[in-house]
């Protein structure tokens, strides 16, 4: 099977038929949820739901543009041997990769709990010959996969593999497992066989659904020697079709919660002792719906009260509210998270609750690389499978992923593929973790894992290019004003 054939030949083949899905197979529930001590407190319970929702940014990429990704060629590039290099190398681990792909999907575990997925991805790349450290920067599940050849840039890949509670593989993690381990297997044998100078690493990171994992791993220092990182992500249907991509933004986003602490009293014999924690919880809900208003309309603040009193005939002597705000730019965040900081004392002065917010770590705005994006899109295009490049189009971006907080870090890029699904059953519905286990899922994973692996051999070989990659991301975090 040509897994990667399509890199080289025209490929038009994008029906939105799919194959219906394999047998009903037996696979493990999620443990229950046990966070190590090494994670901090205040990302436990962050839970913004990490990807993307593209089904309306491809809704305007209909069959006729198709063919018109927006990309332009910084020199000239000759590397049909190095593409022919990663296709092949990619081709012959194929089945393997597979069988690991639905060993995870058959065991999904929760952020931080990837324990069983991280054994398998870690034994296996050690068979390989990889180094390969684990746990990494104090991560029980997460690791590092690396291999040198002479000293030059290092390009990171990022594999994700936690699963969603209730839906297992609902996000198609299982499959960005494997990417990963696909484009570094042929990135490697590329760098063997063509001399190519730098370094080349898989980052395992942990926790993309719920914990920001890949913040914590930044924070530790985990991507300080590296130059330059991509990962994918499968998706249902872009305009309909599968075999299509897309590298577009989404929204940063940060959690706030909030606890404002009063004092009981018999809310019919003594309310006068009382001081009431659920009018504090009222007037702050108040208070940041008349903030709204001020508001731009590409800005999102929403919150629930999680805990408003326990009886009625009780004056609340505690209550709880939880708020996610999101918006295209992390300086936007932040400021908003200050503001509502500000509404949540007034509320506690106005009624002299004591007032305890905790603002838990940012999801930073994906940042795309302008180069590594375009000579992605280029390479993909090549190989008969159209990509959008859409990098400040925040239309119908919705979703967030940790791979922001790479994209502020070094010069990097997200790109989307859409596999055959269900029209409307995307990610996160168990319709998507059967699609992520098909035959077709995975032979697109690995032509796209391809695509990645031969843009960071172009950034380990072309300097003018690695520049303009770093030059360019220079400028977007001037720009965007990095907090
Ligand atoms: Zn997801
Ligand atoms: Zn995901």
């Amino acid at each position: 099977m040509g897994c990667l054939g399509a890199l080289f030949k025209k490929n038009s083949e994008f029906a939105p038929a799919y194959a219906p899905p394999t047998a009903e197979v037996k696979r493990d529930v999620c443990e229950p949820k046990q966070v190590p001590a090494s994670v901090p407190k205040e990302v436990e319970h962050f839970e913004p739901c990490g990807c993307s929702d593209l089904s309306s940014a491809f809704a305007r990429m209909s069959a006729g543009d198709a063919d018109l990704p927006a990309y332009e060629e910084f020199s000239e590039f000759k590397d049909d041997a190095v593409r022919e290099t990663i296709r092949k190398t990619i081709d012959s681990y194929a089945s393997k990769l597979t069988e690991i792909s639905l060993y995870i999907s058959d065991h999904p575990e929760e952020s931080y709990e990837e324990h069983k997925a991280c054994a398998k991805l870690t034994a296996f790349l050690k068979d390989e010959g990889f180094d390969v450290e684990t746990p990494y920067k104090k991560l029980d599940t997460a690791f590092r996969a690396s291999y040198s050849h002479g000293s030059g840039r290092t390009f990171a890949f990022c594999s994700e593999y936690d699963a969603l509670p209730g839906v297992g593989h609902a996000c198609g993690h299982n499959l960005i497992a494997v990417s990963g381990v696909a484009a570094l297997l042929g990135l490697r044998a590329a760098m063997k066989k063509h001399d190519i100078k730098g370094t080349v690493e898989l980052l395992g990171t942990p926790a993309e659904e719920g914990g920001v994992g890949k913040g914590v791993l930044i924070e530790r220092g985990a991507f300080k020697s590296i130059d330059a990182s991509m990962m994918i992500h499968p998706t249902g249907l872009m305009g309909g079709r599968y075999g299509v991509g897309g590298i577009v933004p989404t929204l940063a986003i940060c959690g706030l919660n909030v606890d404002f602490i009063g004092r009981a009293a018999h809310a019919g014999m003594a309310p006068w002792d009382g001081i009431n924690a659920l009018d504090a919880a009222h007037i702050a809900y108040a208070s940041v719906s008349a903030l709204r208003q001020q508001l731009h309309p590409d800005v999102r603040v929403h919150g629930i009260i999680t805990k408003g009193g326990d009886r009625p005939n009780i004056v609340p002597a505690h209550t709880r509210m939880e708020y996610y705000v999101r918006a295209p730019a992390a300086a936007s965040v932040k400021d908003l998270t200050a503001k509502l900081t500000t509404l949540f004392e007034a509320a506690g002065k106005a009624t002299g609750c004591k007032v305890q917010t905790e603002v838990t770590p940012m999801m930073y705005e994906l940042r795309n690389n302008g180069p590594l994006s375009n000579h992605y899109a280029s390479v993909m295009k090549d190989a008969g499978h159209p990509v959008l490049v859409a990098l400040d189009d925040f239309t119908g971006a919705g979703a967030s992923t940790d791979f922001g907080n790479v994209t502020y870090t070094v010069p990097a890029a997200h790109p989307h593929f859409s596999i055959p699904a269900t029209e409307g059953k995307a990610n996160h519905t168990p319709e998507f973790t059967e699609r992520c286990r098909s035959p077709k899922a995975h032979e697109l994973t690995y032509e796209f894992a391809g695509g990645m692996a031969v843009t960071a051999a172009r950034f380990l070989t072309d300097d003018e290019f690695a520049k303009e990659a770093k030059k360019c991301w220079e400028k977007d975090m001037e720009r965007v004003g990095k907090p």
